[in-house]
């Protein structure tokens, strides 16, 4: 299974991003009216400047408490967030993101433009659903279907 399949099988490609000097509030009011996960910094909608997730957030208002924010993303955010291509294998982005502790990879084309978002949950979709595919695949040459 490579990234290209799994971001075939989403509804939506369209990633969202914030511009730098955005605000933590912004981020949050857009991570909460999406319901997403995180949002990609990003001043064209295609360069992946950084990432911040819900957990930077949460991080930031632990350590800090409500006034950071109204400070911007740039300061919070996860610079150069490691990013993959589509022709990459899912259980090269689930290790990559496993040991990296984070659930979002942006997708970019060989330019470095970004064409997509994956995230931890849909690519263990996707590996279940071909785990699945195989078992049955599997059982029907064991039965002699
Ligand atoms: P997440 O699990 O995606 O909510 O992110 C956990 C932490 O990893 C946060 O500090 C994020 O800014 C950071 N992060 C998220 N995605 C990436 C990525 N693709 N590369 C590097 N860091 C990331």
């Amino acid at each position: 299974m490579l990234v290209k399949q799994i971001l075939m099988s989403k509804a939506d490609n369209k990633v969202v991003t914030l511009a730098p000097g955005s605000s933590i509030s912004d981020a949050a009011r857009m991570i909460a009216d999406k319901r997403i996960g995180a949002v990609v910094i990003s001043s064209t909608g295609e360069n992946v400047q950084g990432i911040l997730s819900e957990r930077d957030i949460v991080t930031e208002l632990g350590r800090r408490g409500p006034s950071c924010l109204s400070d911007t993303v740039d300061e919070v955010m996860t610079k150069n967030p490691v990013t993959c291509t589509v022709d990459m294998a899912a259980d090269h982005i689930l290790a990559t993101m496993t040991e990296g502790r984070f659930r979002h990879m942006p997708v970019v084309a060989s330019d470095g433009k970004m064409i997509g978002l994956i995230t931890l949950g849909d690519v263990i979709k996707a590996r279940l659903m071909e785990l699945s595919m195989e078992k049955d695949a599997l059982e029907g040459m064991i039965m002699g279907h």
